[in-house]
């Protein structure tokens, strides 16, 4: 699969670290699980949007937009980090924010809150949750049109077929990291939310006919309802590469039940995996994606799905800022439910 087709921008020099959690590893008693360091990547601080970024905003310049259009939750990453490759691309950005929990936008808050103020959003509207986010995003388009300016759409997590192909990218990275090593990965487990990394990476490994399983750990949906989208971003970034073959089904695996009791809310699993990663490798988590996924991965450990001398890799997606607006709950302070 050749991605030099496809114009892209460059966020971040060379690749992500692959590290051991040696520590981690012991006090599971179980596989050897190691760390890809998407949260290292550019647009400080990086994370797994960076990747998908750089072939949608490089498309953006191509059709001659002066304006990012995006939308996401309330601490969305995505929206922060769309909002920094505009600011390095001499570009406007407007925001729109969906409060799917009511009352949680605080323009004076922590985290993504302060970043998408302190980074320069052109504009940032609220919306309640469940509002049409495309047609939100399609009216920025026209009345920036009306102004002899022009808007470039970048879907909620910047998930569709071009953006997906930054994990196209992020999987041969990691085939090519394995190659250098010498270790070969079992498995592949991630957070899968709008999909686009999830069906990316899958899409990528399939392409290459790498034998490497992917499991996402749902952060909003259990796996009758993920799977299918996930399948379909996968098969949408295929064709967009021109490879025809069908993808099959069962090559699309996620996991359920640990994103409850809501996306973006607390449960006491995170909060578990967010101190374990803090305090046995000092890897800080997130407390709506990586620490979900985190947990994720440590119940699949310890309901023994995997072999005891299997090589595991967690793909850390970043989420950094959200956690300094969960400082309490991360230290087990706020009760949570389970
Ligand atoms: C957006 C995000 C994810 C989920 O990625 P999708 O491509 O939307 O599935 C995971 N982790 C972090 C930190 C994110 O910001």
């Amino acid at each position: 699969m050749d991605l030099s087709r496809f114009p892209r921008r460059r966020y971040t020099q060379g690749c992500t670290p692959i590290e051991p959690l040696a520590h981690l590893s012991r006090a599971l008693g179980g596989p050897d699980i190691y760390l890809k360091r998407d949260d290292m990547l550019g647009l400080f601080p990086g994370g797994n949007k960076t990747r998908k970024l750089e072939f949608l905003v490089a498309d953006a310049l191509a059709v001659g937009a002066d304006t990012l259009v995006t939308c996401g939750a309330v601490q969305s990453n995505h929206c922060r980090i769309t909002l920094a490759a505009a600011v390095k691309e001499g570009l406007k950005c407007r925001l729109v924010l969906e409060e799917r929990v009511a009352g949680s936008y605080d323009p004076h808050g922590n985290g993504n809150h302060f970043m998408f103020e302190l980074l320069g959003a052109e504009t940032i509207e609220v919306l309640p949750g469940g509002s049409d986010m495309a047609a939100a995003m399609q009216r920025h388009a026209d009345s920036l049109a009306a102004e002899g300016r022009k808007g470039y759409v970048i879907p909620g997590g910047g998930s569709n077929a071009l953006g997906a192909l930054g994990y196209v990218a992020c999987a041969q990275e990691i085939l090519a990291q394995s190659f250098e090593s010498g270790i070969r990965f079992d498995a592949i487990v991630v957070g899968s939310g709008s999909s686009g990394t999830h069906g990316g990476l899958v899409a990528g490994l399939f392409g290459m006919n790498a034998d490497i399983p992917v499991i996402g750990i749902g952060v909003s949906r259990d796996a009758a309802e993920q799977e299918p989208l996930v399948h379909a971003e996968a098969q949408a970034t295929l064709a967009l590469l021109g490879v025809r073959t069908e993808l099959p089904r069962s090559l699309v695996r996620s996991v359920g039940g640990y994103w409850q009791p809501k996306y973006s809310l607390p449960n006491r699993r995170m909060v578990e995996a967010v101190q374990m990663l803090a305090r046995l490798e000092a890897v800080p988590l997130d407390p709506t994606y990586t620490g979900k996924a985190m947990a994720g991965l440590i119940g699949l450990v310890r309901a023994g799905e995997f072999k005891r001398d299997a090589n595991l890799l967690f793909i850390h997606t970043g989420g950094l800022p959200s956690l300094f607006a969960a400082t309490e709950v991360v230290l087990g302070r706020t009760p949570v439910p389970d």
